[in-house]
């Protein structure tokens, strides 16, 4: 990439391309970016998880790293009041509930998009988890800065990556 710096290392502003994966304190894979795209994001943003972001910095392309990042850094502890049972009918009937899947939906009130996950399935009623699925883990990142370079002014000001595909 031809807007790479040179001898630059990760400091906030800087578009980092990262290579990464994710265990579980099981040594069981999460997510990685093997087989596709590095991750892009804006270094200082708040675009990726805490305990991740302040690792990365300082490190300079090539550079490979071991990242443990405890809940109170990552998707934060799992809360026991962030279950909620709905009605059945609260869903189209055609629709194919299960375990484990998640849903998008949006608050009634304030309409804020909500992320959940089906918790669990009973005769006429369904329990909603919106607690992060990786809330309360110990994260294991192993990570490897792929590319570095400066955000444009206009990603700073949209405060996430623009690819070459397109803008936003
Ligand atoms: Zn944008």
């Amino acid at each position: 990439m031809d807007s790479q710096i040179a001898g630059a290392t990760v400091a906030d502003d800087m578009v980092v391309s990262l290579e990464y994966t994710l265990r579980l304190e099981d040594g069981e894979i999460v997510d990685t970016s093997e087989g596709r795209d590095p991750l892009a994001y804006i270094q200082g943003q708040g675009n990726i998880i805490p305990g991740l972001e302040k690792a990365v910095a300082g490190m300079a392309v090539g550079d490979e790293k071991d990242v443990v990042v405890e809940p109170a850094n990552g998707y934060g502890e799992a809360d026991p009041d962030a279950y909620q049972e709905v009605p059945r009918n609260a869903f189209p009937s055609e629709m194919e509930l299960t375990r484990g899947m998640g849903l998008s939906m949006r608050d009634r009130d304030t309409g804020e998009a909500l992320e959940a996950y089906v918790a669990g399935i009973r005769e006429d009623s369904v329990l909603l988890d919106f607690n992060h699925p990786l809330a309360g883990e110990t994260l294991h990142f192993r990570v490897k800065v792929a590319d570095l370079r400066s955000a444009s002014d206009e990603e700073l000001s949209h405060g996430h990556v623009h690819t070459e595909e397109g803008v936003d």
